[in-house]
């Protein structure tokens, strides 16, 4: 605890709460890319430590959030085959798909082989002591655990299972950052990046949207020290008219990234237009598996008997693609905490550990965090 009880000194959160006081002229507009990220402003309250000129939004940086219905819709298909073994993170079983199909949870409790794993790694495990079942991973996430997957693939190919699978939704953060900036909605000045995400991808696509957008980019984490830290950084050049990339996440970040991740990454998986739920189809945003790694991928081994088309799955009073680009707060949303709670999602953002919703939910009805 003696590393995080560092990033978590109310000392040092107060000392960048009064430099930015001191910095400020004028109101600015920053989004935080990472769920994660969100979840600490909110429970510790560090938007209510910032100068009223300060607007925090929070980003699409929740991958469970921006799964397409019609994705999980797969899963839901596939999970409900008799022969398959359907294995996902833990998050992913209470987000709902359409309307009429329900979630993973649901297949489970009617019976469906419906698994939670920590690790794609452990999915090969399952399938070498199932041979007559089909096991699919079903793999979500960004450029964080994309890598856990690659490497999954690469062994299953190097052991030649021949009953191993993934549905993949694999999304990519910069060209989430370029859709927002170029909405005519857009009212971001500044950005919070993501330091997992850059610790395998490196920081040099940011510095081209950067200099692209003329926006300042804050490599930062996740804990109160962190997120003041780049938020002062962050008021500091758009005072100052900057607009650079900045890296105050060292601690585990370096511009070129973990180039053995990216390597394998690129053995495996193509960029691809990707779905974001709520949002819509962001060009360069997804990652597909390569044709190489095609006997890997359980739609293109042909185990739905049809293709689950894409329907407008969000219920109509759902706003997540609104709160997904940081255009509404969760707390404007009429259902939320009345019709939509974590135990009757009609949202992804309120059932996943990294969503806003659930953050507000989490935190704003109850007395906030106390920094140590
Ligand atoms: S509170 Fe619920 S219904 Fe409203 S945007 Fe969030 S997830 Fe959707």
């Amino acid at each position: 605890m003696k590393y995080v009880d560092e990033y978590r000194n109310a000392e040092a959160v107060r000392h960048y709460a009064k430099a930015i006081a001191q910095l400020i002229t004028c109101p600015w507009t920053i989004m935080e890319i990472c769920g994660g990220q969100t979840h600490t402003i909110v429970k510790y309250g560090l938007d209510d430590l910032l100068p009223p000129e300060i607007t925090l939004i929070h980003g699409p940086g929740c991958p469970v959030c921006v799964t397409p219905a019609e994705i999980i819709d797969q899963a839901i298909a596939l999970a409900t085959l008799p022969n398959v073994i359907l294995c996902s993170f833990g998050d992913m079983l209470r987000v709902p798909g359409s309307p009429e199909q329900g979630d993973l949870l649901s297949v489970k409790a009617m019976g469906g082989d419906v698994r939670i794993l920590y690790s794609p790694l452990d999915a090969l495990k399952i399938a070498q002591a199932n041979p007559d079942k089909e096991v699919v991973f079903f793999a979500v996430g960004f450029e964080t655990t994309a890598p856990a997957t690659a490497m999954t693939i690469y062994q299953a190919a190097q052991q030649n299972l021949q009953n191993f699978s993934l549905l993949v939704s694999h999304v990519r953060v910069p060209p989430a950052m370029e859709a927002i900036l170029s909405s005519p909605d857009c009212q971001v000045q500044g950005f919070l990046a993501a330091g997992h995400v850059c610790t395998v991808m490196g920081y040099r696509e940011y510095e081209a949207i950067a200099a692209r957008y003329h926006i300042p980019i804050i490599v930062t984490g996740f804990e109160p020290v962190d997120i003041l830290q780049g938020l002062y950084h962050c008021i500091r050049q758009l005072e100052a008219g900057e607009s650079k990339v900045e890296n105050h996440y060292a601690r585990s970040v370096r511009q070129q990234g973990n180039e053995t991740a990216q390597s394998l990454l690129q053995k495996v998986f193509e960029i691809v237009p990707q779905t974001w739920r709520g949002i819509g189809e962001i060009p360069a945003s997804g990652l597909k598996l390569k044709p190489e790694f095609a006997a890997f991928d359980a739609l293109h081994k042909g185990l739905l008997p049809k293709a689950i088309a894409p329907t407008p799955v969000v219920p109509n009073e759902c706003i997540s693609g609104l709160i997904l680009q940081g255009i509404r707060k969760p707390q404007t949303c009429p259902a939320f905490g009345t019709r939509c709670t974590p135990n009757h999602p009609l949202g992804a953002p309120m059932v996943s550990s990294e969503g806003a919703c659930a953050a507000y939910y989490r935190y704003r009805q109850m007395p906030t965090a106390a920094v140590s």
